[in-house]
């Protein structure tokens, strides 16, 4: 995916589902090399449905409990996943709404107590909460890479949204695109543009830029 026009939120290799997340401790060389160090990036993709679920076993580790969240998986699958180190007011964790987009970089599948199977995020700089859908992430995705085409009409253009580069023929076509619900889609198509410019197989640069 070093290519612009192969960026692609449906790719699997780079957005898995849970089901493809190395497990947390085991060496797996599609993810890591025998150091455990990443040979590439990789971001789980999942829409929030609960937050603060209260988790049904104790953790042995932490000292403050986890916020936890149920979400659901690319695949439809729903899952756990519980946010250390965010009790703190002002972190991404206040983010975590209902309906909203989570992007976690470099995630392992955990196995919780209950023996139910998620993730366990300690590092907040691996997360990631966009305002939108995982529905809207998709068709934000689709949109932009048909780069030259009205995001309204179809018609072929060389401009576009000057926040988030969503192609628009006219101001016409980007007023109406304003008026329904473009203003909530601009950010998420702005993070969506920045990563079709990242180099997903550099794993120097941590975090999501
Ligand atoms: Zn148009
Ligand atoms: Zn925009």
């Amino acid at each position: 995916m070093g290519k612009k026009s192969a960026f692609n939120l449906r790719n699997k290799h780079y957005f898995p589902p849970l089901s493809q997340l190395p497990w947390e401790g085991k060496r797996d060389q599609r993810f890591c090399n025998f150091f455990f160090q990443p040979i590439r990036r990789w971001c789980l993709l999942v829409e929030i449905i609960e937050r603060n679920i209260s988790p049904t076993s104790g953790h042995t580790n932490s000292k403050a409990p986890p916020v936890t969240c149920r979400v659901r998986d690319v695949d439809g699958r729903e899952l756990r996943i519980d946010l250390h180190n965010g009790m703190r007011p002002g972190t991404v964790v206040d983010d975590c709404t209902r309906g909203y987009t989570m992007a976690i970089m470099c995630p392992t599948r955990h196995r919780f107590q209950d023996g139910g199977v998620g993730v366990n995020i300690d590092d907040l700089s691996a997360l990631m909460v966009i305002p939108v859908s995982m529905n809207d992430m998709m068709q934000i995705n689709d949109k932009i890479r048909t780069v030259r085409t009205c995001a309204i009409c179809q018609r072929k253009t060389r401009y576009g949204c000057e926040l988030c580069q969503m192609p628009y023929c006219s101001v016409r076509c980007q007023t109406v695109s304003w008026n329904t619900g473009h203003r909530e889609l601009c950010q998420a198509a702005h993070v969506v543009r920045i990563w079709r410019k990242v180099d997903w197989n550099n794993t120097t640069l941590p975090g999501f830029y």
